[in-house]
């Protein structure tokens, strides 16, 4: 037991030591100082892990500072591999390249600033929206009528010219047994546009998410917005809204249907 115990010690700090390798293909360590001091904070890891009987955390820590990559990449291989110290590389280069001065006082706290400011736009990809929608309620008291979450804001990013896309989403479901918090689908809704996207494809994902978890008689997705890359920038056609609809089950009845527009457009209600 105890001797299968620090066997499978040896095969995690195995498959740590293999990512980290891999770091320093990714980012191209060439120099023998940034190695060296890589591999220097590398081995005084593996020393503590030693001596302290603890697997992942020294050499999480150690591949963070050097390597800059996050620690839940390398204690489990997955997580984003980039990261703040890379993305904010990133950032500077982005202003050197539009021609601005890095060092203008203004502009010394920006690449920090734009670095917090896409983890926000992006936090999408740290979410998982099918476990949100998990915490479904099977006790609906018999409530078999269309359930609908108006005018839920969307925030996301046009995934061919990283400019916003603003609008607003509808999601509504028809129940079969299993109901869910109305603030869940919100929450679906900001883990799918907090990525990069196109329209289309967002709308079928919020779709998607709601039918495999809820398993309900029907699923309709409504988004309305405004892209950036067409109001800001080309054609500039300022006003102009993208509509796109995933209908799917009782939905595709045209009476249900109806019933449903009724309810978004319905100032009464
Ligand atoms: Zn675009």
């Amino acid at each position: 037991m105890h001797f299968q115990q620090k066997k499978s010690h040896e095969n995690l700090e195995q498959s740590q030591a293999d990512r980290l390798l891999e770091i320093v293909k990714i980012k191209e360590l060439k120099s023998k100082t940034e190695l060296a001091k890589g591999l220097g904070v590398y081995l005084s890891a593996i020393t503590n892990i030693r001596a302290r009987g603890t697997v992942a955390t020294p050499m999480a820590l150690a591949a963070q500072a050097v390597f800059g990559v996050s620690a839940e990449w390398i204690i489990n291989g997955k997580g984003p591999v980039m990261h703040e110290r890379k993305l904010e590389d990133i950032a500077s280069d982005l202003l050197l390249a539009i021609g601005e001065n890095t060092e203008r006082e203004g502009l010394r706290e920006t690449p920090k600033r734009m670095c917090k400011a896409w983890k926000d736009f992006f936090v999408g990809y740290e979410q998982n929206p099918k476990e949100i929608l998990n915490k479904v309620f099977e006790e609906v008291g018999g409530y078999d009528e269309i359930v609908l979450l108006k005018n839920i804001r969307v925030e996301s990013h046009c995934e061919h010219h990283f400019v916003p896309i603003i609008g607003h989403a509808h999601v509504a479901y028809l129940p079969n047994k299993r109901v869910v918090g109305i603030s869940k689908l919100a929450r679906v809704v900001e883990a799918y546009s907090k990525r990069l996207q196109v329209q289309e494809r967002l709308t079928q994902e919020i779709a998607d998410c709601i039918t495999e978890v809820l398993d309900p008689q029907g699923v309709a997705v409504v988004i309305s917005s405004t892209h950036h890359c067409m109001t800001t920038r080309g054609v500039r056609m300022v006003g102009a809204n993208m509509v796109t609809s995933s209908m799917s089950g009782a939905f595709r009845n045209s009476e249900t249907r109806q019933e449903l527009f009724q309810m978004i457009n319905g100032d009464n209600l």
